[in-house]
């Protein structure tokens, strides 16, 4: 058996014959097996649906009851047979819910990573490493360049510049699912005990993350909320309203945002963003690189966008690694694009 009759990779997802399914389709196929709930990997209208209870919950959030035919919920570590198939779902310490699956047949094991990183996280399980043949790891920020640092600098920077300037609202960018949650348990973490204000668009999937024990402390909505009441607060919101008439209801806001693109200026000049703070969700360069050696997989399949270094950094150790086509990873719903 090869790798590929385990799973083949198509340009809308991988598909694993054996057991009838597809991972993260980005087309509606009949059973879909989802590591976790950002839009580009969990796609409602499929006839089936395996993920945690947390991916399904929030799909559920985001699509409405109708997002499935059927659904079925696995936990960390459980295995289920499909069609011959020994299909496991595992940490990926990404966001709430977040999993590698790993699919076995004939003594070989592929694992499909989704999105990963690993660092910790308040919010969600720690990455879990699966020794396996082939490892499909995603490449969001696979250049050199990218070193995401220490998440809980850019806090210290945040609060420094709250403390600085009490008179005005701080704005922070960031997506609302992980992104947003993980920045209020960072505050948290760094003592922050003041109210976090949500723009409308986060309530939901923030209560969600409260609900399932993430501790986020007092959370107000901004809708109601007076001008003079907002001064020296912090604010999350999406990145797409850091430049919507909405900010005229804060005191001289200043702006940052929260994504590991936050590395590079033009980036955060382009969105027009004072405080850029370096926080991802993804593993950075270090983090893939070092992920990709320590699964001992011989072969390296990759996704999301930046695949030549990786490929070549792969390829360069003898490992054999190629790039899959898949189109449509990489578009988280808000702002400009990309999940980060
Ligand atoms: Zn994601
Ligand atoms: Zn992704």
């Amino acid at each position: 058996m090869r790798p590929e009759d385990i799973l083949a990779p198509t340009p809308s997802g991988v598909c694993c014959k054996l057991g009838s399914f597809h991972i993260d389709p980005t087309l509606p196929v009949e059973r879909a097996l989802i590591t976790h709930a950002h839009s580009d990997h969990a796609r409602a209208g499929h006839g089936a649906v395996l993920a945690t209870q947390e991916t399904l919950d929030l799909m559920r959030l985001r699509y409405g009851d109708g997002f499935a035919g059927t659904t079925q919920a696995i936990g960390y570590g459980e295995c289920v047979n499909l069609g011959g198939a020994e299909v496991t779902f595992h940490p990926a310490g990404h966001v709430l819910g977040s999993a590698q699956i790993a699919v076995a047949a004939d003594g070989l094991r592929v694992v499909a990573s989704g999105d990963y990183k690993n660092v910790p996280d308040p919010t969600c399980v720690p990455f879990e490493l699966v020794p396996c043949d082939v490892f499909i790891t995603e490449a969001t920020f696979a250049l050199p360049v990218f070193r995401h640092g220490d998440p809980d600098e850019q806090i210290a920077k945040l609060l420094r510049s709250v403390a600085l300037f009490p008179e005005r609202a701080h704005l922070v960018g960031a997506y609302s699912l992980g992104k947003a949650q993980r920045l209020i348990a960072l505050l948290r973490q760094a003592g922050y005990q003041a109210p976090v204000y949500l723009h409308g668009a986060m309530e939901k999937i923030t209560d969600y993350y409260a609900s399932r024990g993430v501790v986020l402390g007092e959370l107000r909505a901004v809708r109601g909320a007076s001008k003079a009441e907002l001064a020296g607060t912090i604010t999350i919101c999406p990145p797409s309203a850091l430049n919507d008439v909405w900010t005229r209801r804060f005191p001289e806001p200043v702006t940052a945002f929260a994504s590991g693109w936050m590395r590079v200026r033009a980036r955060a000049r382009q969105h027009g963003v004072e405080l850029p703070l370096v926080i991802s969700d993804h593993a950075d360069w270090d983090g893939l690189t070092a992920t990709i050696a320590a699964t001992g997989a011989g072969e390296i399949w990759v996704t999301h966008g930046q695949e030549d270094a990786l490929v070549h950094w792969c390829v360069t150790r003898g490992v054999k690694a190629r790039p899959l086509d898949i189109v449509g990873y990489g578009d988280e719903d808000d702002g400009d694009g990309e999940e980060s």
